[in-house]
Order: structure tokens, then sequence, then C-alpha cells
């Protein structure tokens, strides 16, 4: 998560009652990218995935039409929508005889995080990794045990009881409040963390100031102009209201790095994130309408989906399906 820490997966199971509330949780915000007032209604959405009631509401810039959630859940309340449930920080083992099936599902996605980073900079025990909303800490873990780097994990829940991070300096908190020295790091990652970044722009000028001269900055987030939006609409998983706040599609993503102070290294259409992922849960969220899905029930037919769609999914990088992901570094 992000601002909020996602890192290791997407997917959040079903919200505490109080979570639901009244109309107070919300405030209303300009342009996360120009500061413009003057929008206009873009899509609503529902709670797909947790179930709880009530419809968030997505406009679009009218100046520079970035695609954001308007009004928002007012930071004070949100992290009620990031509860223990939540995939990302779930705690190991507790998925009972599917638990092999899940845990290498969630090491795959570190090995291929792992990949991605790995075409661009050279990793060693010198190297140092910041992963910003880093979750339970799995992929610094995995960097760790592969190449020996010093690794600092930013995350907005307390996740310190996970025991990937007990090697990792771990800070709890927004990022850019973190207190992370300038040019201090070789790799800054921020795996599907932008998209609920309550500013995302201060987050990018804060890696910018902490990324070393010839440090990389590497950002995966849902691309908004990707077939399954245009399949599943409303229901797209890379709504997932409320916890989403802004949408990005290419476009949009490369400003906001050019505005940051960052240039671009190279753009991916995919991530390391499974399309595939986006396909289950969208044509669930369809099913469902807004009931909210539960993961322990979905699990058994995401995995044998996950074998059905396999021989399309070998073409994921080239079909624009649901990712994008954008390596980056510092300009001048
Ligand atoms: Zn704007």
């Amino acid at each position: 998560m992000t601002l909020l820490g996602a890192g290791a997966s997407d997917w959040a199971g079903h919200l505490p009652a109080a979570a639901a509330g009244p109309s107070t949780l919300f405030e209303t915000v300009p342009c996360y990218m120009c500061g413009s007032a003057d929008r206009e209604h873009f899509i609503s959405a529902q709670d797909d995935l947790g179930g709880t009631p009530g419809t968030f509401r997505f406009v679009k810039c009218s100046r520079c039409g970035l695609a954001y959630q308007n009004p928002r859940v007012a930071l004070e309340h949100i992290s009620a929508y990031y509860d223990d449930h939540y995939i990302a920080h779930r705690k190991k083992r507790d998925w009972g005889v599917l638990t092999p099936l899940f845990e290498r599902a969630m090491n795959k996605l570190d090995v291929e995080k792992d990949a991605i980073v790995s075409r661009y900079v050279s990793l060693g025990r010198d190297s140092q990794v910041l992963d910003v909303g880093c979750a339970v800490g799995t992929f610094l873990a995995r960097l760790q045990d592969r190449y020996g780097v010093q690794a600092t994990g930013v995350d907005f829940k307390d996740l310190t009881f996970a025991p990937s991070l007990r090697n990792v300096d771990f800070r709890c908190g927004l990022f850019y409040d973190a207190g992370l020295d300038d040019a201090a790091f070789d790799l800054v990652t921020m795996w599907h963390f932008l998209e609920h970044d309550y500013d995302p722009l201060r987050s990018l000028a804060t890696a910018r100031r902490v990324l070393k001269r010839d440090g990389l900055l590497v950002i995966e987030v849902p691309r908004l102009d990707s077939r399954t939006f245009k399949w599943f609409g409303d229901r797209w998983p890379g709504l997932q209201a409320p916890q989403h706040t802004v949408l990005f599609d290419r476009d949009s993503l490369l400003r906001a790095v050019r505005k940051s102070g960052l240039e671009v290294v190279e753009y991916l259409p995919y991530g390391a994130f499974p399309a595939y992922f986006y396909l289950f849960t969208g044509t669930a969220f369809r099913i469902l309408n807004g009931r909210g899905l539960d993961l322990n029930r979905a699990i058994v037919p995401y995995f044998l989906g996950q074998l059905l769609t396999l021989p399309a999914m070998l073409f994921e990088r080239r079909l624009n399906l649901a990712m994008q992901t954008v390596v980056c570094r510092r300009t001048g």
C-alpha cells in the first residue's frame, strides 16, 4: 500500500463496522497535480473488497485531467480501512491448508520485484535500499538475503511485529515525515504506494531528496488507461475505494514524476503485481455487486482460475492489462 504502504499485495478483507461512517469522515481536496479546484465527475465506486456500505466518488481535474478521489476519507479515519485482514499486512501462516500456495504467490511477487529492479541496479552489501509502503517487509528481506543490502522501510501502519522486518530500519508513519537523510539511498521503491498517497507530489519530491545522485526510483501503480479498466469500469479493482486516492494513467504518472524533478529512465506497461489478480477480482466484483469479497472463500477459485488463464498470462507484458511501472532518476 502506500502512504500507506500496500507493498506486498493490494487486497483488503472485511472491514470493521466502525469503518463505515457518516459523511463527516470525508474532506474535499484540490487536484494533487495542479492545485485546481475545478473538476468534473469521473466515476463512482464502492468498497468492492471490504463490502463496507457507501459510494466513493472519483473526479477528473478540469485543468490537468488527473483522476482522484474527491471527497476523500480524511487521513485520521483511513487507517480503519487497513485492518489486519489487509493482505499486505497479514502475518504468515494464517491461511490454513492453503498457506503453501499463498506463500508461493507472495514469494513470486517479491521475485518479480527483484527481477525488475535488478535490471537497472546492481545491488550489494554497500547498497542502501528504501521501500516506501514496505508492508510486512518481505521484499526488503529478500534483497537482504540475496545481496546483503542495507534496508530501510516506511509504512503508515505499525508492522514491527513482522519477522521479515527484524533487520530493517523500519519507520512507522508518513514517508515525508520519516526523518530520512538527504542523498542516502541507491534505490527507492514504491510498490503500490503512490495511488494511496495523500500528497503524492510531496512523496515524489521526498524520494528525489533522499536518492543519491545516481540513485534510482522505481514506482508501480495500477494503470487507469488499461484493458481491465475498460472491461470492468466502476468495478475495476484499481479503483479500490476508498483506499486509492489517485488513479494514474500513463500520462499523469509520467507528468507527476517529471514535475517532481525526476527523469524517466524507462516506462513499463506492466508491473511485478500479477494482472491476473485484476482479472479475477474484477470478475468477482461484477458478480458480487458491492457485497465484498470473502478472501478465505475466494482463494480456491483464485488459484484454479490462475491455472486456467496461465497460457494467456504468458503474454501479460504485451497486453496492457492492469499495471504500469516507471523507473526514474534525479535530473541534473
Ligand atoms: Zn489538476
